[in-house]
């Protein structure tokens, strides 16, 4: 705008946009100030003060694992539970956040013992556990320091941890409720067991990799007159063969079992006669030909020419079901004793059917997944398999692990003794193979368990343990044994969903993952589902020192275990007081309520247990001491959110603590977050370089925007993040900084109170901006009340860059700036920007929490008083207006012509008719229905083109009804100084000739207000 020959400074008359909230966002700078400032007025506290007597919302928080720094999968985790507080608070809910901590179990314990080295071994366990706490009560202070920075509100200075004194008596007391009800027994059975890491492992705390273990076919002689099986058998030398990827676990074999219902052959191989499945006949006779050439594993081209007779013709002697082996016997192949031939379910034609269980990958089971291997007749040995034991068990066969705490053969197993079962693998092959009792061998990779913490394969392994049954009803006493002692407790899985019990731990689990929770995506009940049929009964003892001991004594005189809730209680009420150090600090009797005997002998002098419980007890029993315990939460919780790793982790345990105390699932909901990945869909990795970590983000672009990555995609997929990506990110931020930023702009000297313009006195399309808005507010809080914080994302995006950017704030820049101030029209436009950018300022509160803060503390000083943040504030409410359907609809036609005619304007500008398109004059010709529409705006065309003259002719009856034809050609008169406006009538004013008729107005108006100098 040219002023060298105005005596007026016209550019001081017009009303340029002005505002503290700067265009350049400095986030990694302003976020920790207002932190600050967040702490300085305790903005947590007066939230809860502004909740105070709304209805309650609970989410509570799943302990993350306090041995590192926080990392984007933990960031995203704790972001999202965020976004669920801060909505659910600006719903109106009363929505206190008690963050957690994981603090004891193996990971720190094991780095604890790593930097202690030689030490270790001499020291106290009061020691290493006090270097333990020590260790995680500094990554716990990390951790909430980096969780702060994120903009997380929450009760950070009275966090729950699982090593409190407090949490760990109620840990206790936990157990003494499954002591109680009748859960809990001693017993031997399998468990995962790291050799390495010397202790048992809870199935969350397995994980499977690829692994090459040698797959031998064994053949095991008949015991006894073979003709008892078929009479075409008689006389003949018979061997059972059968199929394993772990021969180390031969010589625990106790018995062969085989499907009842499946029919089995009796093949005739030179002077032998094997049997096997039916089905599995021609693969066997394939590998007997390979094995035929003297060497294993040959390719099947080297095969010899005799060899191949058999491969088509194998003699079948006899055909038979597999009941028809119940009972009978063979010999162990080396060790002088019986192998018991039993008919069980668990038999499967698959190749895994004898090896783990594999409780969380949907497909384990799934037969059609697994290629066909093995013999159908399963090696059983019941120290060493969960199947093994259950099938045992029911035959009356010995619970047999002679494998050490070391993964050693123990001194009874003959040629073995000594050697690690993984050394003894190929020692034991060739050993079978001198002995002629190997049909074949090969390499064979499968996945197979491995341990989480070491990473090294796990093997199952039958130890006395602690167990929570699964199957056995609450309330009534454990079943004895003639020594006095709980009966293990077993069941086999549950096939087909049918339930043996539904007052069992299993029962109740799954009657409550059907009815009562909500699982979000949907999928989640059948994981869960899928987990509870799966799962055995939940060992919860670890021979470990950094955890809540299990407060069991012995009696030094009959030997027998004291396990009572009473006790327990008793033992609760002193880690209460000291912790639970006092197990170790305290002697037995120090323990025990005074007086104390034997129930069973009367003797007077105990000894302690040494295992402490489960990690996963501890987590899982937080939904009690956290939420029951502390008088603003309750219990149940509405919602729990963790990571799909949590159905047989947190979900799990918790769930089976809920059913012990309360006889109900300790959450209304749970939903599931996906993992963080790299931009390729590949895991994240230091080493890989790929990986995109929270303290490097931060300090370049600032918290804001990794929250705003958090939501640009469906959390409940997997989430991808790489540099592009929170670049891309980093731009969606500032068109919603720049959408807000000039609604602020031009609230400047509006004042809501006295300014506002009502309702019906607003013009037609600052009404329209309101019915947009309306319809947003609609959407964005049922996506927040559904958990669907992406399309929050995308409505708002959606809304600032079209409706309001392109659009919108396109159409009243002229009125705005050309208009005197306190002109109606331009205070119709304001009051529609105050209630937008008030609107979003609270929509994006809960993603934005740094932003929308400063938006709207400089929204108005007068709001900004009455609520001093934001997160105070409630989310908009939409006012309903019968007509807001209708004024959409009648919009969208417009901007529908208004596409047309900008698409003519570039033409022309391109054609170099003119130059800005207010240049330009623009000439309609429309069909009938077209013409009513854009008549009924006629005034208001030429600010919604953005051009200086619109030429609306009479409907034209060769133009169809909705058609429209546009003409661009220069504007008459002059351009105006002041608003670039043409005009004719530009220089009428000879007080202000420069300017066109409407600036006149506007600076007559000025000039009556003393405002022109
Ligand atoms: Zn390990
Ligand atoms: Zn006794
Ligand atoms: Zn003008």
């Amino acid at each position: 705008m040219s002023t060298e020959t105005a005596a007026l400074d016209l550019k001081k008359t017009v009303n340029l946009p002005k505002t503290r909230f700067a265009q350049k966002a400095n986030l990694p700078q302003t976020e920790p100030a207002r932190l600050q400032k967040w702490a300085q007025m305790n903005l947590y506290e007066m939230i809860r003060q502004s909740r105070a007597g709304a209805e309650k919302f609970i989410l509570h928080d799943g302990p993350p694992y306090a041995n590192a720094d926080i990392h984007l999968g933990t960031a995203l985790n704790k972001i999202l539970k965020d976004l669920i507080v801060k909505s659910r608070t600006m719903l109106g809910y009363d929505a206190p956040y008690v963050p957690g901590y994981d603090c004891h179990g193996l990971p720190i314990e094991l780095h604890v013992e790593k930097k202690l080295g030689e030490k270790k071994s001499s020291m106290p366990p009061l020691s290493i556990r006090r270097a333990c706490r020590e260790f995680a009560a500094n990554a716990l202070k990390r951790q909430t320091k980096d969780f702060q920075r994120l903009g997380i509100l929450g009760e950070w200075e009275n966090p729950y941890s699982t090593m409190s004194d407090h949490y760990e008596a109620e840990t206790a007391r936990l157990f003494a409720r499954f002591v109680e009800r009748g859960f809990v027994y001693k017993g031997a059975r399998p468990v995962y067991w790291c050799i390495h890491d010397q202790t048992a492992l809870a199935e969350a705390e397995v994980e499977y990799h690829q692994h090459a273990s040698p797959s031998v076919y064994v053949k095991f002689p008949f015991a006894g007159d073979p003709a008892q099986i078929d009479p075409a058998l008689a006389g003949r030398k018979v061997f059972a063969l059968i199929w394993t990827t772990t021969p180390w676990t031969l010589p625990a074999n106790l018995g062969i079992a085989v499907h009842p219902d499946y029919e089995y052959v009796a093949f005739e191989r030179g002077e032998d006669v094997y049997i096997v499945a039916a089905e599995l006949l021609d693969a066997i006779v394939r590998l007997c030909a390979r094995g035929a050439t003297g060497k294993d594993a040959q390719p099947e081209g080297a095969e010899k020419q005799s060899a191949v007779g058999e491969i088509s013709s194998p003699r079948i002697l006899a055909r038979f079901p597999g009941s028809k082996l119940d009972r009978l016997e063979c010999r162990h192949p080396w060790i002088d004793r019986a192998s018991l031939l039993m008919v069980g379910e668990h038999v499967t034609l698959g190749g895994e059917a004898d090896a783990e269980v594999e409780l969380d990958v949907a497909d384990a089971r799934e037969k059609s997944q697994t290629s066909k291997a093995g013999t159908g007749l399963v090696h059983t040995a019941p120290g060493h398999g969960h199947d093994d034991f259950v099938i045992g068990k029911k035959y009356g066969l010995e619970i047999y692990c002679p494998v050490d705490h070391a993964g050693r053969f123990t001194p009874e197993v003959e040629h073995f003794a000594g050697l690690s079962v993984f050394e003894a693998n190929p020692q034991i092959v060739e050993f079978m193979r001198a002995r002629g009792v190997l049909l074949f061998s090969e390499n064979y990779d499968h996945r197979y368990p491995h341990c989480w913490r070491c990473k090294n394969p796990v093997i199952f392994r039958a130890t006395p343990q602690w167990f929570i049954a699964m199957d056995q009803s609450g309330d009534e006493p454990t079943e004895k044994d003639e020594d006095d002692r709980a009966r293990s407790n077993f069941t086999s899985n549950i096939v087909g969903g049918e339930l043996l019990d539904a007052a069992s731990l299993r029962g109740m689990a799954l009657r409550e993952t059907d009815d009562r929770v909500k699982w979000i995506p949907a999928w989640g009940r059948d994981r869960m589902r899928n987990m509870l049929k799966g799962r055995p009964d939940w060992c919860v003892s670890r021979q470990r020192v950094w955890g809540v001991p299990i407060p069991a004594f012995y009696c030094r005189d009959c030997q027998r275990e004291v396990i009572d809730a009473g006790i327990i209680r008793h033992v609760a009420d002193i880690f209460e007081q000291e912790s639970a150090d006092a197990w170790y600090k305290r002697e037995a009797s120090e323990l025990l309520p005074t007086g104390f005997a034997c129930p069973h002998c009367e003797g007077s002098e105990f000894t302690k247990e040494t295992d402490i419980l489960d990690v996963w007890f501890d987590s899982g029993s937080s939904s009690i001491a956290v939420l029951e315990s502390r008088q603003n939460l309750r219990w149940p919780a509405d919602v729990y959110i963790e990571g799909g790793d949590q159905f047989r982790g947190w979900f799990n345990s918790s769930l089976m603590v809920g059913l012990a105390v309360h006889d109900r699932a300790p959450y209304d909901a749970v939903l599931t977050h996906g993992w963080t990945l790299d931009a390729q869909g590949k895991a994240m990795h230091k080493s890989l370089g790929n990986a995109v970590s929270p303290d490097e983000v931060i300090p370049k672009l600032g918290a804001e925007v990794l929250r705003l990555w958090c939501v640009s995609s469906d959390y409940m997929d997997d989430m991808r993040c790489s540099e592009e990506i929170l670049q891309r990110v980093t731009d969606g931020y500032r068109k919603l900084r720049n959408t807000a930023r000039f609604a602020l702009g031009n609230l400047d000297g509006f004042d809501p109170q006295h300014d506002t313009v009502s309702a019906p006195e607003l013009l037609k399309i600052d009404r329209w901006a309101l019915a947009e808005l309306d319809s947003v507010v609609t959407d964005v809080r049922a996506a927040y009340e559904a958990y669907d914080f992406h399309l929050v994302y995308q409505t708002l995006h959606q809304f600032c860059t079209v409706t309001l950017s392109a659009r919108y704030f396109d159409i009243i820049k002229d009125r705005l700036y050309t208009f005197a101030p306190k002109n109606p029209a331009r205070r119709s436009a304001q009051t529609a920007l105050y209630r937008i950018a008030d609107a979003l300022a609270r929509m994006l509160a809960p993603i934005l929490v740094f932003t929308a803060d400063e938006i709207w503390e400089n929204l108005s000083p007068n709001s900004a008083a009455t609520i001093p943040s934001v997160h105070i504030a409630q989310l908009p409410e939409v006012t309903v207006d019968d007509r807001t359907a209708e004024l959409l609809t009648s919009w969208a036609h417009l901007f529908g012509y208004r596409d047309a005619v900008l698409a003519k304007l570039e033409e022309a500008r391109i054609a170099k008719v003119i130059g800005s398109s207010l240049e330009a004059r623009v000439e309609l010709s429309a069909g009938s229905h077209a013409y009513a529409q854009l008549a009924r705006h006629r005034d208001d065309l030429r600010y919604l083109f953005i051009v200086s003259e619109v030429e609306l002719n009479e409907p034209h009856a060769d133009i169809g009804a909705d058609e429209l034809t546009v003409t661009i050609s220069r504007a008459h008169g002059a351009k105006c100084e002041r608003c670039w406006n043409y005009s004719t009538r530009v220089g009428e004013s000879s007080r202000y000739p420069t300017v066109c008729e409407r600036c006149v107005r506007a600076l007559t108006e000025i000039d009556a207000m003393g405002n022109l100098s």
